[in-house]
């Protein structure tokens, strides 16, 4: 079975950049996907998938990747279970739409 490698296009050595500027400024703070991506010039796209190698390479490491979980702020429900790094569109118990981005931190 082939996979298809989405970052092909991008040289190592920038991703390898990327992914350290995101983790040290983690390290300062909690941020969202949002954030994160208006520091280190990046889509917000891109980040997501950062974030999911940069989960990978910590698990070998001391540090790990924090995340306070999306919230809804109509009722409150957290997303705990929710294992995707992006916002979810809808509440499954009110169905309000404001919720609040899930943060990330390195600790
Ligand atoms: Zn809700």
């Amino acid at each position: 079975m082939k996979k298809k490698i989405k970052e092909a296009f991008i040289p190592v050595g920038r991703e390898e950049t990327v992914r350290k500027e995101m983790i040290s400024v983690m390290k300062e703070e909690f941020l969202s996907a949002r954030e994160i991506s208006g520091e280190v010039h990046i889509s917000e796209k891109e980040v997501i998938n950062h974030l999911h190698n940069i989960q990978k390479t910590l698990n070998k490491d001391k540090n790990h990747l924090k995340i306070i979980p999306a919230e809804c702020r109509k009722c409150g429900f957290v997303f705990k279970k929710r294992e995707r790094f992006t916002k979810p569109g809808k509440c499954p118990v009110c169905r309000g739409e404001l919720i609040k981005e899930p943060l990330f931190s390195i600790k």
